[in-house]
């Protein structure tokens, strides 16, 4: 409760964009007629188009995953205390491991529903636009997933793919 209202803060600090809107797409579909509605957060004009974010209060946002790397064959280390093991060469020196570092990802449960978000945008454009004070009809560009943990927020980009999108709402 109480960081479902720290969420509506943050949105009412934002001053431009369309908040918490409804939208919604009816389609005939294999003989039925389907009705797709959602409500995005915040939308925005940006130069690059429309922008969508999304708000997540959660205990356990997405992290960043460091891995350890042989430098000698190049696969993935484990690490057991001090020592580092790998599947091929057996114990390696610390010296002949590298770390990479995987950025942390939106959850796909979100990436897709920022990426029906942007389907719906598209279907009711013109009524967005005009909300937004948009000239002309500004594309899609993408959108982001921002985690509220306990701690710092944390942000996770989403592009979006129309196709993609198109396929897995039509199995769903
Ligand atoms: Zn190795």
């Amino acid at each position: 409760m109480t960081r479902g209202s720290a969420m509506h803060d943050y949105l009412s600090r934002w001053s431009g964009g369309l908040k918490e809107s409804r939208l919604s797409w009816t389609f005939k579909f294999l003989g039925r007629i389907i009705t797709l509605s959602g409500m995005p957060d915040l939308v925005e004009l940006r130069p690059e188009g429309i922008f969508i974010t999304d708000y997540k209060v959660t205990e356990n946002p997405p992290r960043d995953k460091a891995t350890w790397i042989c430098s000698g064959c190049n696969t993935a280390v484990k690490k057991s205390g001090s020592k580092f093991l790998c599947p091929n060469c057996g114990e390696i020196a610390r010296s002949a491991a590298y770390r990479t570092v995987e950025t942390a990802q939106a959850r796909s449960s979100h990436i897709l529903q920022i990426n029906l978000y942007g389907l719906l945008i598209e279907k009711n454009l013109r009524q967005v636009a005009a909300a937004l004070g948009a000239t002309g009809s500004p594309p899609v560009c993408g959108g982001e997933v921002l985690y509220l943990p306990p701690t710092l927020p944390m942000r996770c980009p989403v592009p979006y793919n129309r196709e993609t999108t198109m396929l897995s709402s039509r199995k769903a």
